[in-house]
């Protein structure tokens, strides 16, 4: 988005080409949890979500659209406003929809750790959390997928910190810059892997070390590790990846959304002519999807990467269309 938002693109010589990523949390939750919490939503269950999801189409359905039928979907700001609506609600059961990478899974780590230690019982998280180094190993085994060096995400990677990048870089020898989201850092970011691919030398650099340490932030990764545990995850429009995700560990179960209301977050139906995937991958731009800015806008979105403000296909609409 910040890239789109700046018109960093119309900077670069042709030879440098910056393609998208699965960097939007909301575009790789696949249908089958959207249609888990339509589900929970109509059983009356009350769904504690970012605003962002609303709007996400499932198989045949949204969260908004079970809000529009009387089901109780209620917006959170932050995993502590569903804490509130637990407490201030005893009687109802109350499921938070954790999704996010792991900037957002430390906070909601948090939320299942407090309510542990309250005793909270009408509170639980449906979670699909997911990492994000295990998605660059499955970029570069797709042999249709052409990247040449990738830019870390600065709030990732202030969580697991700079090395967590190294295996990947000693293994692929594919440069990797952790960059923040200021048109500056983006641009030192692109300097420096041009750079490195051009001295044949692919390394690993924090540009953003002035916010990303090597370690990362010790107190979430201790909270992370303390709680969750890896799981093979199902990324949207790219498939399952094996231990790319994380799951609520297995003596917090009564927290897990999934077993406690016995839902299924996985196999939603396939999104038709949405070539979300293909964007994600960067095998396309944005405006090589026929629907892209004809059947699909941000204000009647096809498919995810057009409903998050921080996905691919929004961002291309609003800077650069
Ligand atoms: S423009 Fe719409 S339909 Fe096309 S890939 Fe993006 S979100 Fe999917």
């Amino acid at each position: 988005m910040a890239i789109a938002r700046f018109g960093i693109r119309d900077l670069l010589p042709e030879n440098v080409r910056l393609v998208s990523g699965p960097g939007c949390p909301v575009c790789v939750t696949d249908a089958g949890y959207v249609d888990a919490a339509v589900e929970l939503a109509r059983r009356g269950v009350v769904v504690a979500t970012f605003g962002d999801m609303l709007r996400v189409p499932g198989s045949d359905s949204s969260l908004a659209e079970a809000r529009g039928e009387g089901g109780r979907v209620e917006v959170c700001h932050s995993p502590g406003d569903a804490a509130r609506l637990a407490a201030g609600e005893p009687e109802a059961e109350v499921v938070f929809l954790g999704i996010g990478f792991e900037t957002t899974t430390a906070p909601v780590t948090a939320l299942v750790r407090d309510a542990v230690a309250r005793g909270t019982r009408n509170l639980s998280v449906l979670t699909a959390f997911k990492l994000v180094p295990p998605a660059l190993y499955a970029l570069v085994a797709d042999p249709e997928v052409e990247v040449n060096g990738f830019i870390c995400p600065a709030h990732v990677s202030a969580v697991i910190g700079s090395e967590a990048y190294r295996p990947f870089v000693q293994r692929h020898a594919v440069p990797c810059v952790v960059a923040g989201f200021e048109p500056l850092d983006i641009l030192l970011a692109i300097a420096s892997l041009v750079e490195q691919l051009a001295e044949g030398r692919p390394d690993l650099v924090n540009q953003y070390g002035r916010v990303v340490r090597p370690e990362g932030n010790r107190v979430a990764r201790d909270l992370m590790a303390r709680h969750l545990r890896e799981v093979d995850a199902a990324w949207r429009g790219i498939g399952v990846i094996p231990a790319s995700g994380m799951g609520l560990r297995r003596e917090l179960e009564g927290f897990d959304a999934a077993v406690r209301h016995g839902v299924v977050t996985e196999g939603g139906a396939p999104d038709g002519h949405c070539r979300c995937g293909d964007v994600l991958k960067g095998k396309i731009r944005p405006d090589e999807c026929p629907l892209f800015g004809t059947a699909c806008t941000p204000t009647a979105p096809v498919g995810p990467c057009m409903v998050s403000s921080e996905g691919s296909c929004a961002a291309h609409f609003k800077y650069v269309r």
